[in-house]
């Protein structure tokens, strides 16, 4: 190594909502660690931007993200005790659709396998209860009331605050053009420096594949749109009758959150049209096409909130076939430790999974059931 050559014990590269919880949990460990983005965090072309995201227990995915649900949410409230900035707020969630749907069903097994408090609902008790639905009369929901919301952009600043506070040195903006194994670990070139690391953690969204082409892993980076509409009549959108909502219709799954400060609701359709794109030339524009791939779904069964939408913006997930994350370390390369939690449901887990890319990057193996996020599913 040359010797003006800067060394880091751990260089994380992307920081979004997950290369800022890397930053944070490492620098919190005392390790020698930089934060290296291309644009500056908080910025509106990757995953982390867009008001805010769920949190949510009753996990309809899979059960045994259930866990780590539970430690996310202890060290979110963690981290606004560390930066006196309210983060989560809980509101609770229904989650809705016809009683054999994949999200109704999920939902309740998570909740009966880790005794989650829930309250099962029918079509006339969940439209008493929660006015704004309009519900087909065989559907049902699921209320879990530890559900929430985090507030996006002020979880990403407070993870770089924290970071920086404790001891992480940041270099933004700063696109990394390669990463290549050196005598120490790894070499990292930017546009105008190299460095040199133990270990890197790459954490670099919708670009993951742009940084490494050749991971083994088929991931589609997909546009997304978010809307937010001004109802048409906010009474029953008052707090306690309306809570964040998941809801699986034959349009698809939607999801939606209680009106902000503005009074405007964000609603939005997971997946939106599934359409594959690449993050730099992707179409940030949002048409009357992508606008009522949402309103549809209000118009059918929200109807107090088919108001005129006064904003919209892009974001992007970063899917995997089986919509799992992937966290490993790079096949024949150990000392680079790769994190795409993505799939559309990634924020929540952020400073956990920022956690445990800290034990990857110190002592090579973690004590959280990672199993399902391994490279060798794909081969
Ligand atoms: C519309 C939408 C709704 C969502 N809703 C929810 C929800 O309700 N709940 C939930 O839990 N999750 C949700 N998610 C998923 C969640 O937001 C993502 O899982 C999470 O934001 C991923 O963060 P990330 O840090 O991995 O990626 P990003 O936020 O994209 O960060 C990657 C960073 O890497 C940087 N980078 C890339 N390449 C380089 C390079 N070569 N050099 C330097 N830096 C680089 C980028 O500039 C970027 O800042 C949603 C996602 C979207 C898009």
């Amino acid at each position: 190594m040359p010797e003006d050559m800067v060394y880091y014990d751990v260089a994380v590269i992307g920081l979004g909502a997950t290369g800022s919880a890397a930053l944070h949990r490492l620098a919190l460990r005392n390790v020698h660690v930089v934060g290296i983005d291309a644009r500056m965090p908080g910025h509106d072309r990757g995953s982390s931007h867009g008001e805010t995201r769920i949190i949510r227990l009753g996990y309809f995915e899979h059960p045994s993200y259930v866990p780590l649900v539970r430690e996310a949410f202890t060290l979110w409230r963690a981290l606004e005790r560390e930066t006196a900035v309210n983060l989560l707020m809980v509101t609770g969630i229904v989650e809705i659709g016809a009683p054999d749907c994949a999200l109704v069903r999920g939902t309740l097994a998570s909740s009966q396998q880790h005794r989650l408090p829930h309250d099962i609902l029918d079509a006339p008790a969940l439209m008493k209860r929660f006015p704004a639905f309009r519900v087909p009369p065989d559907y049902v929901g699921v209320f879990q009331p530890d559900a929430g919301f985090l507030d996006a952009e002020a979880c990403v600043a407070a993870q770089v605050a924290a970071a920086r506070a404790a001891g992480a040195e940041i270099l933004t903006p700063c696109p990394v053009l390669k990463i290549e194994a050196s005598a120490r670990g790894v070499r990292i070139v930017m546009a105008n420096r190299t460095i040199e690391a133990g270990k890197a953690v790459v954490a670099a969204g919708p670009w993951l594949k742009t940084l490494l082409p050749d991971l083994p892993a088929p991931v589609r980076v997909t546009r997304q749109v978010l809307g937010w509409f001004t109802p048409k009549d906010a009474a029953p959108f008052a707090s306690e009758k309306f809570p964040i909502f998941l809801f699986e219709s034959p349009h698809g799954v939607h999801y939606g959150f209680p009106p902000n400060t503005g009074g405007n609701l964000k609603i939005s359709k997971h997946h939106h049209f599934d359409e594959a794109v690449e993050p730099d030339t992707c179409d940030r524009e949002v048409s009357s096409r992508d606008q009522q791939g949402i309103r549809d779904f209000i118009t059918d069964y929200l109807p107090a909130a088919d108001g005129p939408m006064v904003e919209a913006k892009t974001c992007l997930y970063t899917m995997t076939p089986d919509g799992d994350f992937i966290i490993d370390r790079l096949p024949g390369n150990p000392n680079i430790v790769i994190a795409s939690p993505c799939s559309g449901h990634g924020f929540k887990f952020a400073p956990v999974i920022g956690d445990i890319l800290a034990d990857l990057a110190t002592i090579g193996a973690t004590q959280r059931d990672i199993s399902r996020f391994g490279l060798a599913r794909f081969r």
